[in-house]
């Protein structure tokens, strides 16, 4: 049986896209689990001047394609109030302190706040500062979430940290990473502690290269405007691959709490061996979508609200290497792209000769499906193992989600309710996952691409094979 949760939700953004996909329906698996049951209450706030009644029917609109039980729904929807605002208006902060405090008593919250941005990045310092100088903090917890992106270089992460930390402590911040979320990257670190002999394996002396891929088969849909002011390095390497490359890489924690997972990933982040401009040519490729083979898929540049001669980067695919004992000379190879064959997050552990003192064959590789379907395989030149090699890894049972993205809000949702921030970012991974991608930026920067360079529905341009087939490897998928 579920615990309940106590807390007064202040939502920034609360009409927005993120709140209705994502957030909502997260917070409504909850309530039907019993994680929030009678003690708590949702403001919504954002510019429009809605009513209660007209916010709670969009709450109850955003569930429809989860469940059908009406009354539910209702009960669960009288938990939202709505308060109209500008993020700039100090009036609006002593209002909405007004209206919290009011939910406190008549909900028995504890005082409890989650402040939750929803809205543009950046308003996050505007926000962060207004709870502070309008004295929104309360003396029970105080619960700062702040959504992707973190900054876009490591000099605007640092000034928005800044920002944030006047009013918040480090402790008080949930940066939401929501790979860190997904079920397959969180049994990694289980999977990992629970069989020793795969933990013991994960080292150079046995591994030849860890690969990750990140794929999507979709384009820029309708947020052309956005991927415009990032490209996939910055909305897909410097956060999500850096937390994945953290969790595979990390040494034993001592325990499983935050601090001691922390404090190993931590060293990883430390260990990023810096490049040199030299290095970023050599070891990273970039590409930018091309139509279809049929032309019915359209080019990057062609694409809503995207300038016809962008040289943003839909395709990343780059060699990592870490300076510690533990990973020496061992290729982390990474990928991300659009418009690619197939949707695809996943972790391939490619084995050397040396397997066969574990008894595997040599080259096994073990995977890590993160989505769409969840699971794992060991796989020996493309033939299915997992069987027989049951001495190695004991899998975890596999719940099949139809919603990874709302399954992964879920979890990271009940963490913040716990106060576990294992699953989160903290400043010192991300300053120096952003002063890694920085030096890649400034040399890409500085050099025209001939893009379009990849046709969608392709593995990417074939520089991404070749970085690959230079150290005598190759893509575990390859399509
Ligand atoms: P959105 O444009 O749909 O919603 C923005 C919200 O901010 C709206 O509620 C709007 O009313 C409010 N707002 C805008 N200007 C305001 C102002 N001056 N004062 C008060 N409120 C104001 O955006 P979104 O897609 O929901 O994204 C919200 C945040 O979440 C962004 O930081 C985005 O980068 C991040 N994010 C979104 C997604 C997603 O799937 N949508 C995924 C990851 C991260």
């Amino acid at each position: 049986m579920a615990t309940e949760k106590s807390a007064v939700f202040i939502i920034f953004g609360g009409s927005g896209d993120l709140a209705h996909r994502k957030l909502y329906p997260a917070m409504y698996s909850l309530y039907k689990t019993g994680v929030l049951k009678d003690h708590f209450a949702v403001i919504g706030t954002a510019r429009r001047p809605w009513s209660d009644d007209y916010y709670r029917s969009t709450v109850i609109d955003s569930l429809k394609d989860f469940d059908n039980d009406e009354k539910a729904m209702e009960d669960f929807s009288k938990h939202f109030f709505y308060q109209s605002h500008d993020v700039n208006d100090s009036d609006h902060y002593i209002a909405l302190k007004k209206l919290a405090s009011k939910l406190d008593d008549q909900f028995d919250t504890g005082h409890n706040r989650v402040y939750y941005m929803a809205i543009a990045p950046r308003f996050f310092g505007t926000v962060a500062e207004h709870i502070n100088s309008e004295g929104l903090k309360t003396d029970g917890y105080n619960r700062l979430v702040i959504e992707k992106p973190f900054g876009r270089s490591y000099d605007s992460a640092l000034e928005l940290n800044n920002s944030l930390t006047k009013t918040f402590s480090e402790s008080e911040i949930y940066r939401m990473d929501h790979y860190l979320g997904k079920y397959m990257v969180q049994q990694l670190t289980q999977i990992r502690l629970k069989n020793k002999q795969f933990e013991k394996s994960l080292n150079k002396k046995y591994i030849s290269n860890i690969q990750v891929t990140l794929s999507e088969s979709l384009g820029v849909e309708d947020r052309g405007g956005y991927y415009e002011t990032a490209g996939v390095l910055r909305d897909m390497v410097q956060n999500h691959i850096m937390q994945i490359i953290g969790a595979v890489a990390m040494d034993e924690p001592a325990k499983l709490d935050s601090e001691s997972i922390h404090e190993v990933k931590r060293d990883v982040f430390d260990s990023l061996q810096d490049l040199t401009p030299e290095e970023v040519d050599q070891n990273f490729v970039r590409g930018q979508y091309d139509e279809d083979i049929t032309g019915s898929k359209k080019a990057y540049r062609d694409e809503d609200n995207v300038d016809p001669k962008s040289n943003i980067e839909t395709f990343v695919a780059g060699k990592i290497l870490l300076d510690s004992e533990r990973w020496e000379n061992v290729p982390f190879y990474v990928r991300s792209g659009k418009r690619m064959p197939a949707k695809s997050s996943r972790i391939d552990i490619v084995y050397n000769d040396s397997a066969t003192e574990l008894g595997l064959n040599p080259n096994t590789t073990v995977t890590f499906l993160i989505e769409p379907e969840n699971g794992s395989s060991i796989l020996v030149n493309g033939i299915d193992y997992q069987e027989s090699n049951q001495s190695l890894i004991k899998f975890p049972e596999k719940p099949n989600y139809f919603d990874h993205e709302r399954e992964a809000y879920e979890s990271l949702m009940i963490d913040i309710l716990d106060g576990n921030k294992i699953h989160f970012t903290l400043w010192d991974e991300l300053q120096n996952a952003w002063k890694y991608v920085d030096v890649i930026r400034n040399q890409w920067d500085n050099e025209t691409p001939d893009f379009p360079n990849y046709m969608s529905n392709t593995m990417g341009p074939d520089a991404a094979s070749e970085l690959l087939e230079r150290d005598g490897n190759s893509w575990t998928w390859d399509d």
